[in-house]
């Protein structure tokens, strides 16, 4: 019978890649919105990985299920690594891409081009169903920060992302690119020969 694995995320795009890039493995894979009684965890650490830590042990603990937490964001080094892990509140309220992204765009204007470089960050945490974290990968992805949209694709500072080599923004390119190159990708790739044989 296939395990369980909550992804302990109410993200629907999140939610959505995550479930493509982990979907061939023999896992029974859910994630909260099946979940409404679950605990609302407050991400309050001051590093990806400690919010990622919290996010799967406290949301384990709750439900005694084998979960995935992952938190994410970007960081641009010409401003101190900003959004960081303020990413998904950068302009205030919670999850408001669009006032995320022009808070971006304006703090980014008085610099000289060439200082526009940025790179996505995700930390992934697998904690057993007693709460205890089994295994924790990191995963970059480095681009660009364009002056304007580009691409109705994938969530968040995506339509402003640009991948260099390949000339398009996260919001341009398909899933199946985005989910070759991405730092989520790259995260939960790391954590597959763990997730192959829970159980
Ligand atoms: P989290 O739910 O706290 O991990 O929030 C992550 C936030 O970082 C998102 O709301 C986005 O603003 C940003 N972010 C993380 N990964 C991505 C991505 O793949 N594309 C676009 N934005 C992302």
């Amino acid at each position: 019978m296939a395990t369980p694995l909550i992804v302990a995320t109410r993200n629907p795009k999140k939610r959505r890649e995550i479930l493509e890039i982990l979907g061939d493995l023999p896992l029974e894979l859910h994630d909260l919105s099946e979940f409404p009684q679950a605990l609302e965890v407050v991400e309050d650490g001051g590093t990806f990985e400690a919010n990622a830590r919290k996010k799967a042990v406290e949301t384990a603990a709750a439900l005694g299920h084998w979960v995935l937490g992952e938190d994410s964001g970007l960081v641009v080094p010409a401003l101190n690594g900003r959004p960081g892990v303020h990413s998904a509140r950068y302009a205030g309220k919670q999850g408001d891409d669009a006032a995320n992204n022009a808070r971006l765009l304006a703090e980014l204007a008085p610099l000289p081009d060439d200082r526009r470089a940025a790179y996505y960050v995700s930390t992934a945490a697998l904690a057993d169903p007693t709460g205890a974290v089994r295994a924790v990968a990191e995963g970059r992805c480095h681009g660009v920060i364009l002056k304007e949209f580009r691409g109705q694709g994938g969530f968040g500072y995506d339509p402003l992302f640009l991948i260099p080599e390949w000339h398009q923004t996260f919001g341009e390119l398909s899933p199946r690119v985005k989910h070759a190159l991405s730092h989520r990708a790259r995260a939960l790739e790391q954590l597959r020969p763990v997730l192959v044989q829970i159980q």
